[in-house]
């Protein structure tokens, strides 16, 4: 039984990988069965459907759905037109209804998410018939059944169904071919579609392996195996090669989402083994759940988090030796129908949590009714966006005493619940959402960090992608590494840009079809040399202060002011007229400039900066729309500028949003050119659309880079559909961020307790993300880099305050000592200009490595 998660079927790649693990099971004498999950975010815009369906405006999201697969068939050459046109018009049909009555019950909900699975199982088995394979689609309604419960709500009944497990000879002797099939759909007793639950794929497959008493699932996924933590946030988690059925179990439970949390029982049940891998790299082994494992004793496992959780805590006195208090509070929560997660007591105190419900947020009237429910008996409050970090192990109890050093982080974090399971395989503790990411990253250096490799721990994440990275894509510092030691040891801590990597980005960027206009941000990086060599690529300027105007107008030589764009945001009508003055484009921000200063904009021509609602981003500090952020003008006050605009002979001939900063969907600019153009109505001389920068650049080993030809789809799409607009790009990150290095020489070793310390000569006042947002930079030893890094330290530099460390638990060679250099990769973007003189301390210099003399090794 092999399943494929939603981002493992999405280039034509991953469904090669697919058809070759299927052919080599079919060779090694395996029947072979393949579920599939619906295509990455599609289960989303399928939600996204029925609620714009509810308000008749379902037109555009069909549409994108539609492009999405069509977009897969081209990739995988199949004909997507023919295959899925029965299915578009199921879809049609369904929206059409739901907008009509604008009503969805939770069993017309399940019949619109389950045309996901159908559609892209439907394009698979015709391209695994293209590779040879013989294979026959599925319907998995036919086999796949719900427990009949009627004590369930039908949202439980229809949207999050139990199947039954049986071995099923009837299945096991259906057909000697490869079968191909859905998760996430099964049907019930009355025959109508059903839902085994959000991102319930793994526990179909597992259903599915049980009927079949199979002789293992393999669960192919996005990364290479269970870890010890989420290593999509945690790259120095550890490999676990091995896990038992509870431990797999808890960790599922606890919020690991690698695992559907019921995907456990029915194999358990058949002893059947699990295996998990990655699609991308199908030559790792990953990790194999088994009945028992050849290791034992107590130790903790992993860490899991789970975010979006609301705690009740309810308070009384009277609590003390009263009888009945906690069922009485107990019952309250079920009539209310929420279902409790993790509870802890005192005398006088009980705290609960509960868990969003499919990742969406507690509804906030039930809520309010309970804690309504709950004053009759005590005094009652919620906490919202807590988050649990779960250690996850066995015989937690007896290694308590080790987490000791473990729990020193959080000293300064307030701790609202601490609880463990009876069973002895999980310890909770419950945070604020907004430590957890930090919290959880110190736990896991304190209690994996040092720890060697043996049969149940494997390599980290990152070292398992380096090993497979292949040498096309080392990054361009690894062919000039005797260079750079020598500037380290001649200029001492050094950002050092490589112009080739510079000129390449901006290439990618300029074959964008559907982009007319590209500008630089030149905040990213303002190193003299870069941005001349960015201008002279055929690039704009973008500039957000008059100090960057002025700057540019000094660097390059008859600036072309049509090739400028400057986009303040809360600054005086001074700034404004100078941005009039030095700028071609000018970007307003806020209808409140136009009442403050009509002189200055009376008669001009602006950009105006729109908040098209939601923001995206690595932090939430680079989220740069939504409510929460300063940026823009809302929907709301579009009308009222526009008159306003009007009344001042002021003509707004573009529109322009960015949304956040760091972003790797491809997906999003061509949903804000779409908020963009819907805004343009109020503006008809609007026709250029600034979609902003934000391009992201991957931060940790194994994330994949931006899909631009996917980007250029999306955009390409916008442009037909509207050609009246041209498109404008302002990168920064996305232009600079991988050219630039950060060196610096080891200045200390220390070792303290339990942390070993390794000390830079220089901190955050070179490169303040980490401290500021958290970022991850790649570390390297360039002076060991044929080292295996085999030991893990603390990255620090000299400033005096704690939170200057640029590399939490990072991997180095055990023998990198005192003068090595080490490589702090990713810094080109945001490091040099976010630097500080604080302690008095110079930031590293600048130096860019020419395109005419490359240095090379
Ligand atoms: P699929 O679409 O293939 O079902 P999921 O997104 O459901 O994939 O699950 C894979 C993701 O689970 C990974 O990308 C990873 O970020 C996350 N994850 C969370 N915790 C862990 C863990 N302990 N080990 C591995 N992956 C984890
Ligand atoms: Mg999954």
């Amino acid at each position: 039984m092999l399943k494929f998660g939603g981002t493992s079927l999405q280039s034509r790649e991953h469904w090669e990988t697919l058809s070759s693990i299927v052919t080599s099971r079919l060779t090694a004498g395996y029947r072979v069965f393949v579920v599939c999950s619906a295509l990455a975010t599609i289960s989303k815009a399928l939600e996204t459907l029925i609620d714009a369906a509810a308000s008749g405006r379902h037109e555009p999201v069909l549409e994108e759905i539609r492009r999405q697969h069509l977009a897969l068939a081209d990739r995988i050459n199949v004909d997507g037109p023919k295959l899925l046109a029965e299915h578009f018009q199921v879809l049609e049909r369904l929206a059409y209804g739901i907008s009509l009555t604008e009503h969805v019950d939770p069993r017309l909900r399940a019949r619109v998410l389950a045309v996901g699975e159908i559609m892209i199982t439907v394009l698979g088995s015709v391209f695994l018939a293209s590779r040879g394979i013989d294979a026959q689609w599925m319907d998995a309604r036919r086999v796949l059944k719900s427990r009949e419960d009627r004590s369930l709500l039908p949202h439980e009944r229809y949207l999050s169904a139990r199947c039954l497990s049986d071995p099923d000879p009837e299945l096991q002797a259906i057909s000697n071919r490869v079968i191909i099939t859905q998760g996430f759909i099964a049907s019930n007793a009355l025959g109508h579609t059903v839902l085994v639950g959000w991102e319930g794929s793994d526990t179909s497959a597992a259903c599915f392996a049980a009927k079949l008493e199979a002789s293992r699932l393999e669960i192919w996924t996005d990364v290479p195996g269970i870890f010890t933590a989420d290593p999509s946030l945690i790259p120095d988690a550890r490999l676990l090669k091995q896990l038992e059925y509870d431990e797999a179990q808890e960790l599922a439970s606890a919020g690991a989402v690698v695992l559907h949390p019921r995907c456990i029982d029915p194999l358990r049940d058949h002893c059947i083994p699990l295996l998990v891998r990655s699609t991308a790299n199908p030559e790792l082994e990953g990790t194999a759940v088994v009945n028992a494992t050849s290791e034992s004793g107590p130790q903790v496992k992993a860490i899991a988090t789970r975010l979006g959780l609301t705690l009740i805590i309810m308070e009384t006195p009277r609590m003390w030796h009263s009888v009945g208090f906690l069922a009485r509070i107990f019952n309250s929560f079920a009539q209310h129908k929420f279902s409790v997660g993790l509870v802890a007591t005192s005398e006088t105190c009980v705290s609960v949590s509960i868990d969003p419900v499919h990742g969406f947020p507690v509804d906030a009237a039930a809520l309010e009714a309970l804690l309504v429910d709950l004053e009759s008996v005590c005094t009652a409050r919620s906490i919202q966006d807590c988050a649990a970090i779960s250690l996850v192990g066995r015989d937690i109890r007896s290694v308590l005493h080790e987490l000791g050093p473990a729990m020193e982080v959080l000293d300064e974090q307030k701790l609202y619940l601490v609880s463990q399971a009876a069973s002895d395989v999980n310890f909770t503790f419950v945070v604020d959402g907004k430590h957890a990411g930090r919290v959880t990253q110190k736990l896991h250096g304190i209690l994996f960090g040092q720890r060697a490799q043996d049969g149940q721990f494997g390599p980290s994440y990152r070292e398992l992608l380096e090993e497979v990275t292949p040498e096309s894509r080392a990054p361009w510092w690894h062919g000039c590494r005797a260079a750079l030691l020598r500037i380290a040891h001649r200029s001492g801590p050094c950002f050092v840009y490589d112009a080739q990597t510079i000129v390449d980005r901006a290439g990618h960027l300029k074959s964008l079809q559907a982009v007319s206009r590209c500008f630089y941000s030149v905040k990213a990086c303002s190193h003299p040399e870069v941005v001349s060599l960015l201008y002279n690529a055929g690039l704009g300027l973008e500039c957000v202060s008059p100090g960057e105007l002025n700057f540019a107008h000094d660097l390059i030589e008859d600036l072309d002011p049509d090739r400028v764009l400057f986009t303040p945001n809360f600054v005086t009508g001074d700034e404004y007229e100078t941005g009039f003055r030095l700028a071609g484009h000018v970007t307003l921000d806020s209808l409140r400039a136009l009442e403050l200063w009509p002189d200055v904009f009376a008669g001009r021509e602006v950009l105006l900066r729109i908040d098209p609602g939601q923001g995206y981003g690595h932090h939430k500090h680079v989220r740069t729309a939504g409510k929460q952020s300063k940026f823009g003008v809302s929907a709301g006050g579009l009308a009222r500028l526009a008159e306003l605009a009007g009344n001042m002979d002021l003509r707004v001939t573009g529109l322009h949003a960015h949304v956040g900063s760091g972003i790797l969907t491809p997906e999003t600019w061509g949903e804000t050119a779409i908020a963009l153009a819907s805004a343009a109505r109020f503006f008809p001389d609007a026709h250029h659309l600034n979609l902003g920068g934000g391009l992201g650049v991957p931060e940790r080993p194994g994330i994949s880079p931006l899909d631009l030809d996917r980007m250029s789809e999306y955009l390409d799409a916008f442009q037909k559909a509207h050609p009246q607009f041209e498109v404008w790009l302002e990168p920064g990150r996305y232009l600079v961020a991988e050219s630039g290095v950060l060196l610096a020489r080891v200045t200390q070793i220390k070792r303290k307790g339990e942390m070993r310390y390794v000390g830079l000569e220089t901190g955050i006042n070179s490169l303040i993300r980490p401290a500021l947002y958290g970022s991850y930079h790649p570390i390297y030893n360039l002076t060991r880099l044929d080292e295996t890094p085999d030991m893990t330290a603390e990255i620090v530099g000299p400033i005096c305050e704690t939170g200057d460390i640029l590399g939490h638990a990072r991997r180095l060679p055990h023998s990198t000592t005192e003068q090595d250099v080490l490589l702090i990769a990713t810094a080109g973007a945001y490091g040099r200009v976010m630097s500080l003189n604080y302690n008095m301390r110079s930031p590293a210099a600048e130096i860019l490595l020419s395109l005419s003399e490359p240095p090379q090794d």
